[in-house]
C-alpha cells in the first residue's frame, strides 16, 4: 500500500461498497475483516425486505467483485492494532491471525474438512449446525480458503495426511503487516444482543424461544434444517410469535434507541413463514410500527391483508413455558388488561449493538464513540466524518440502518476518502 491508498475496516455490505467504489476510481484499498470471510451479517440472512430477494444471491457477486478487484487487497482473519500519523499519511499495523492452512496453496477442495472427526458448533449458523475443526464458515465464503480451529482441534493429523497440496501448517504464526494509507473507513457493523440477560423471556431456558438471526438460519434453504422451521423437539410449528424491541427502546440497560430494522425483518420472517407454511399462525407483538422506508408500509399492509399476519400492539411482560413446552406470552393490550397468547415458538427480535471490540478499536483509531458505543460524528450534518480527520465511518457501526442505507453510507464514506487521496481536504480548504 502507498500513501495514495485507503484502509477499510470491516467487510460487511458497507465496507465492501466503500472498498469497491474506491477501487473503481483507481485507488488502492486494503479491506480488513476480522472473521474468515467478507460478507458481514447479510450473508446470514435468508431474504431481504421489502422485496424478499435472496440475500446471498445479491451479496455473493459483490463479495467476489471485491475480492477479485485488482485494486483491493482483502485481509481476512485480521485486525487493525495500531494507527499512527495523521490524515494523508496514517501508519497502520494489522495483525493477521494464523489459519494454519497456507492461503496461497489451499484450493478450497474441502478434503481436510471431510476427514476431520471434530464436531464444533458453527457460529455462522448461530450454533444450530456443527462444523469440523477444519472449516469455512459458510459455503459461499470469500475467500474460499479453509482454516483450522486449533483451540478445539484434537491434533489427530488426518487433515495433513489427506491434503494433496500440503497446505496444512500446524506451526503457522500470527503476522504483523504494516502499511501507510491516506485515509481510513471504519465499517464494523453490529452484533445481536444475547437475550439471556432479559430473563422474563426465558431465552436459554426455554427451547422454543429463539432469536431472529437463528430464525433467519432456520428458514434458509442452505441453513441447518434445509429451510424447515421446526422446534428443537423436531415437532412442526403451528403458531409463531415475534417479539419486537427485545432489549431495545428499553432504558434498563441504556438502550433506548430503535434498532431501525426489526419491524421490517419480523414482517419479512412472518411473510416467509406464510409462504412456506400457509397454515401456520403468525403474530407480531410490537411497541409501535416504524415503516419509514420506501415500500415499507405497503409491505406491512401486504403481510396483514395477503398473508394474514396478525399484528398485536403490546410489549410482553413475561413468557412462561407450559408442561407440553408450548409458550404462554403475557402482554397488556391496554393498561387495565393482561392477555395470554399461546404459541409453540417465539422469535425474539433482539437489540442490535455495536460489534464486540468496538471500544478497543476506537482507542486504536483515536476516535470517539457515542453513549451507546456507535462511532460518533464530528458534525451531525456530515454523516461520514468521525472525530479524527481522515477517519470516516460507514454502515451500522455509526447508527442503526438497513442494507440499502448501509450501501449508500459506504459510497458516501468512499467519496470523502477519495477527496483525501486525490489531494483535497474539505476541512483544510474551508479554514
Ligand atoms: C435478523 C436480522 C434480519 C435483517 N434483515 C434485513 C433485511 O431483510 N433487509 C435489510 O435491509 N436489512 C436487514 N437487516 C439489517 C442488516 O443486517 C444490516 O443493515 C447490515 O448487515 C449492516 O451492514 P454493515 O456492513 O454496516 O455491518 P455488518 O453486516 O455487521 O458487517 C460488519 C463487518 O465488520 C466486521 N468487523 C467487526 N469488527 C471488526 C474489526 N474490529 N476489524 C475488522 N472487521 C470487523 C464483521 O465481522 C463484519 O463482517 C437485518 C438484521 C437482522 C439482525
Amino acid at each position: 500500500m502507498t500513501v495514495k491508498s485507503v484502509l477499510v475496516i470491516g467487510g460487511g455490505v458497507a465496507g465492501m461498497q466503500a472498498a469497491f467504489d474506491l477501487a473503481e476510481a483507481g485507488i488502492k484499498v486494503c479491506l480488513v475483516e476480522k472473521t474468515l470471510s467478507i460478507g458481514g451479517r447479510m450473508a446470514q440472512l435468508d431474504k431481504t425486505f421489502p422485496t424478499n430477494d435472496c440475500a446471498i444471491c445479491i451479496l455473493a457477486p459483490k463479495m467476489m467483485d471485491c475480492y477479485r478487484h485488482e485494486n483491493i487487497e482483502v485481509l481476512t482473519f485480521s485486525e487493525v492494532i495500531s494507527v499512527e500519523g495523521e490524515v494523508g499519511s496514517f501508519k497502520v499495523k494489522i495483525l493477521r491471525r494464523p489459519r494454519f492452512i497456507d492461503e496461497e496453496i489451499c484450493n478450497g477442495c474441502g478434503d481436510c474438512a471431510r476427514v476431520c472427526p471434530m464436531g464444533i458448533l458453527n457460529k455462522f449458523d448461530m450454533d444450530l449446525r456443527v462444523r469440523g475443526g477444519a472449516y469455512i464458515p459458510f459455503l459461499q465464503a470469500v475467500p474460499l480458503i479453509y482454516a483450522l480451529d486449533r483451540e478445539k482441534c484434537m491434533r489427530c493429523g488426518l487433515c495433513k495426511v489427506v491434503c494433496g497440496k500440503d497446505a496444512i501448517q500446524y506451526d503457522q504464526k500470527p503476522e504483523i503487516v504494516e502499511m501507510t494509507v491516506s485515509a481510513t473507513i471504519v465499517a464494523t457493523g453490529f452484533d445481536a444482543l444475547d437475550p439471556s440477560s432479559i430473563t422474563e423471556y426465558g431465552y436459554g431456558r426455554y427451547d422454543n424461544v429463539i432469536t431472529a438471526l437463528e430464525f433467519e438460519r432456520l428458514i434458509c434453504a442452505a441453513g441447518p434444517t434445509g429451510g424447515h422451521v421446526m422446534r428443537k423437539d423436531g415437532k412442526e410449528v403451528k403458531r409463531i410469535a415475534w417479539i419486537q424491541c427485545v432489549g431495545a427502546r428499553d432504558t434498563r440497560d441504556n438502550r433506548p434507541y430503535c434498532c431501525s430494522v426489526c419491524c421490517m425483518h419480523a414482517t419479512k420472517e412472518a411473510i416467509l413463514t406464510k409462504e412456506h407454511y400457509p397454515e401456520v399462525e403468525t403474530y407480531i407483538l410490537y411497541t409501535d410500527l416504524r415503516c419509514f422506508g420506501k415500500g415499507f408500509q405497503e409491505y406491512v399492509n401486504r403481510a396483514k391483508d395477503d398473508y394474514g399476519v396478525e399484528y398485536i400492539r403490546g410489549k410482553p411482560g413475561e413468557i412462561r413455558e407450559k408442561e407440553d413446552t408450548n409458550l404462554e406470552i403475557f402482554y397488556s393490550p391496554s393498561s387495565d388488561k393482561v392477555e395470554i397468547l399461546e404459541v409453540d415458538m417465539v422469535v425474539l427480535c433482539t437489540a442490535l449493538i455495536p460489534s464486540e471490540g468496538v471500544e478497543a478499536l476506537a482507542e486504536v483509531l483515536g476516535v470517539e464513540l457515542d453513549e451507546y458505543k456507535f462511532f460518533k460524528l464530528k458534525d451531525p450534518y456530515n454523516f461520514t466524518e468521525t472525530t479524527r480527520d481522515g477517519i470516516f465511518v460507514a454502515g451500522y457501526c455509526q447508527a442503526p440502518r438497513d442494507i440499502p442505507e448501509c450501501i449508500a453510507h459506504g459510497s458516501a464514506a468512499a467519496s470523502r476518502a477519495m477527496e483525501v487521496v486525490l489531494g483535497g481536504n474539505r476541512n483544510e480548504k474551508s479554514q
